[in-house]
C-alpha cells in the first residue's frame, strides 16, 4: 500500500515505522519545520520497544508533498488544530482512488474531512497505540495498542478499502480492527479522552495515578454521561456502562502513561486539543439546549491553564 503519513509528530511516526517495517511505501508530510529538516537530514529516529530504529523516508512540507496521486491512503495524524488546513493543502494529492483515514483524538473531524473530501473517501476511526515526541528528532515508542477504523458509508469500494486497511495495518503489527460504526467509536473514544487526557493534565499525574484515587469512578461517569447525551443527539446511542469501563481498563493497561494533552500543555507548553474533546460536548449540549457543566468546566480549566503558562 501507497501511503501519505500526514502529520509526522508521536502518532504519525508510530504508523509511519510500523508500515515501512512491514513493506508498505510511505511518504510523511510534517509542517513542523525542525521535525522536517530531522526527518530529511537524519531520518525517523525512535525507541521503538526499547530498541533504537533509525529509517530513511521521503518527507515534505505538506505544500512541497510531490503530486503524484498514486497513494491508496493519506493516513491524518496530526493536532485536532492543524487537520483543515493540512487537508485543504494536501487535496492535490488526492487522485481517483485515494482514500482519507483520520485516527486522531477528537470529535467532529468527520465534518472537517467531508467538507474537502466525498464522504465515500472517508475512512475514520482511532487508535489506542501511545506514542511520544521526546525531541523534534526522536520518538519513544512503547506500550501495546491498538486501533480500530470503518468506513463512512456501505459504498462496497469504500468497505473494501476499510478491510484492506484493517489487513495491512495488522500485518504490519498495528493491530486494526474493522468497524461497524466509525462513528460510533469516535465518541467511544471521546470519553478515554475527556476523562484521562484532560484530568491527567490539569492534575498533573499518569493514568494509573489518576485512576488510584477514590474519586475517579464518580468522576469519569459523570464525565461519560455528558458524552452520552450529546451522541445521544446526533444518533449514537452510546453504552456508558461499557465506555466507563472502556476508559477505566486504561488504568493497568496505559497507567505509565502520561496522555497526550498532558505532554502537549504540561511537558511542551503547547495549546491542547480539549476543544475537540469536552469543548465539542459542552458547545454541542448548548446548541441542543441541554447543559454539560463538568465538560464546559474542564475545557475552561484547561483554557486557563493554556493561557498561565501562555503556551503555543
Ligand atoms: P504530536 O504533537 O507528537 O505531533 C503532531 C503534530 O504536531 C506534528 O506533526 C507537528 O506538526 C506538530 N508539533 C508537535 N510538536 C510541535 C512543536 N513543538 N512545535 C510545532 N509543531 C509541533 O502529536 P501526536 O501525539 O502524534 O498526536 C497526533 C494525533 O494522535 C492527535 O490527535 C492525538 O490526540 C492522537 N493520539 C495521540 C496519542 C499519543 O499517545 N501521543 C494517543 C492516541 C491518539
Amino acid at each position: 500500500m501507497k501511503v501519505l503519513v500526514a502529520g509526522a509528530g508521536g502518532m504519525g511516526s508510530r504508523f509511519a515505522l510500523k508500515l515501512a517495517q512491514a513493506g508498505n511505501e510511505v511518504v510523511l508530510a510534517e509542517t513542523w519545520s525542525k521535525r522536517l529538516q530531522s526527518l530529511q537530514t537524519d531520518g525517523l529516529q525512535a525507541d521503538l520497544d526499547g530498541q533504537e530504529v533509525q529509517l530513511k523516508l521521503p518527507a515534505y512540507a505538506p505544500e512541497a508533498v510531490p503530486r503524484e496521486t498514486d497513494y491508496d491512503l493519506v493516513l491524518f495524524l496530526t493536532k485536532s488544530m492543524q487537520l483543515a488546513d493540512l487537508v485543504r493543502i494536501l487535496l492535490p494529492a488526492f487522485g481517483p482512488h485515494t482514500y482519507a483515514l483520520c485516527l486522531m483524538n477528537g470529535i467532529g473531524h468527520e465534518q472537517t474531512l467531508t467538507k474537502y473530501l466525498p464522504r465515500e473517501r472517508v475512512l475514520l476511526g482511532n487508535t489506542m497505540w501511545t506514542a511520544q515526541m521526546t525531541r523534534p528528532d526522536h520518538v519513544h515508542l512503547a506500550d501495546d495498542g491498538s486501533c480500530e477504523l470503518g468506513s463512512l458509508t456501505d459504498d462496497p469500494d469504500q468497505v473494501k478499502m476499510a478491510v484492506t486497511t484493517v489487513n495491512v495495518f495488522s500485518q504490519a503489527g498495528l493491530k486494526a480492527h474493522l468497524l461497524e460504526d466509525p462513528r460510533y467509536s469516535v465518541f467511544r473514544k471521546g470519553c478515554v479522552n475527556g476523562t484521562l487526557n484532560t484530568l491527567c493534565t490539569l492534575l498533573e499525574c499518569n493514568v494509573a495515578e489518576f485512576g488510584q484515587t477514590p474519586l475517579a469512578h464518580e468522576l469519569v461517569v459523570k464525565v461519560v454521561k455528558e458524552f452520552a447525551m450529546v451522541g445521544e443527539k446526533e444518533g449514537l446511542h452510546l453504552d456508558v456502562a461499557e465506555a466507563v469501563s472502556h476508559v477505566e481498563d486504561c488504568y493497568s493497561v496505559i497507567g505509565e502513561h502520561y496522555p497526550s494533552m498532558y505532554q502537549d500543555l504540561v511537558k511542551n507548553n503547547r495549546p491542547t486539543e480539549v476543544d475537540y474533546i469536552n469543548g465539542y460536548v459542552a458547545t454541542h449540549a448548548k446548541k441542543y439546549g441541554l447543559a454539560a457543566p463538568l465538560c464546559e468546566l474542564l475545557t475552561g480549566e484547561v483554557h486557563v491553564k493554556e493561557q498561565l503558562q501562555n503556551a503555543k
